[in-house]
């Protein structure tokens, strides 16, 4: 079996050399073991300014398991990645997606190898605590992970980009006619045999990390907008609440309207307030249940993949 370990890089000339000695241990002992025949490590230049290509290029004349993919420019890391794994899908028997900082464990690799040998198709690897994040990262990501999870995105906590998929299991990724990438939702939404791997999180090996705040907040605004149509669903909710209080506000605008209590002109004001607002609301919501719908319907994904099947050959 040939197992390909698909590395994005943006900049990241200062651990390059230390994460190739390390993959290509990891694949000399997997080797020895027996786990695989062939392993080699694909590194996708996503658009570097500095020397990673440079680098690529030198450590693949030295070094046969060293491949390189560069991109034309910087599309960021989903999209890096998700070039390495469709270059996988068609080449590999294997594929394991790992950052270039060697943040994650690459002892990890064995146990997700051995999975992947029982006929396992999907192993993520969970970080097991973050001690080594700051109190903002930790927090931040972990406000992500519920905020992904309570609105209906099925995704594994505490589990990054660090995970091997079989062949099948990449071809029915590859399959996804999106644009917008959320790898590790789609990932989980592909439903064949999965396990997990727990490791420690490391500190970043050495540069410095390429996801500011303003980028982390992207990603995960991107990774609700192109994972959940429920945001827009929540604002019929919130219309359908106003027009609630609206009514409430009626009756109590007529009770102190009869009572004699209330300033002239109050008592329009107020119910018209809610009610218009309410109203907008509601019309916004049922506007966006129809977009929520087109959006579902251009991205042309698969309906289900088949996992097994008898006695069928193609
Ligand atoms: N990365 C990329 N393109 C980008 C930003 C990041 O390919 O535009 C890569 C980066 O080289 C690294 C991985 O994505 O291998 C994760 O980035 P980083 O470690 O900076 O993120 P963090 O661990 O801080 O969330
Ligand atoms: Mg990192």
């Amino acid at each position: 079996m040939k197992l390909t370990i698909v590395v994005p890089c943006y900049n990241e000339e200062a651990v390059l050399p230390e994460t190739t000695s390390q993959l290509t241990h990891v694949i000399g002992v997997l080797k020895e073991k027996g786990s695989i025949d062939e392993g080699d490590i694909l590194y996708v230049d996503d658009g570097s300014k500095d020397r990673t290509w440079e680098l690529i290029e030198s450590f693949s004349r030295q070094n046969a398991h060293v491949t390189g993919i560069k991109l034309a420019h910087n599309v960021g890391h989903q999209k890096a990645l998700w070039a390495g794994l469709e270059w996988a899908s068609t080449h590999a028997d294997a594929a394991i997606s790992i950052d270039a900082d060697l943040q994650d464990d690459v002892e990890a690799i064995y146990p997700m190898v051995d999975y992947f040998n029982k006929g396992i198709d999907v192993v993520f690897g969970v970080r097991k605590e973050r001690t080594t994040d700051t109190f903002f990262k930790k927090n931040t990501a972990l406000t992500f992970y519920r905020l992904m999870r309570g609105l209906g995105g099925d995704i594994v906590y505490n589990h990054a980009d660090f995970r091997l998929m079989s062949r099948r299991a990449l071809q029915a990724l590859v399959s996804f006619p999106e644009r917008n990438l959320f790898l590790r939702g789609m990932v989980s939404s592909l439903g064949f045999p999965s396990a997990m791997v727990y490791y420690d999180r490391k500190e970043r090996f050495a540069g410095e990390s390429k996801y500011p705040f303003s980028k982390m907040l992207s990603f995960a605004m991107d990774g609700i907008t192109s994972f959940s149509v429920r945001p827009l669903r929540y604002i019929a909710y919130l219309g359908m609440l106003f027009m609630l209080i609206a009514v409430l506000a009626i009756v109590y605008g007529i009770c102190s309207y009869v009572d004699g209590q209330a300033l002239p002109g109050w008592t329009s004001l107020i119910v018209s307030v809610w009610f218009i607002g309410g109203a907008i609301l509601l019309a916004c919501g049922i506007i966006g249940e129809y977009v929520g719908k087109i959006y579902k319907e251009v991205k042309r994904r698969p309906r289900y993949f088949v996992e097994k099947s008898v006695n069928l050959e193609e």
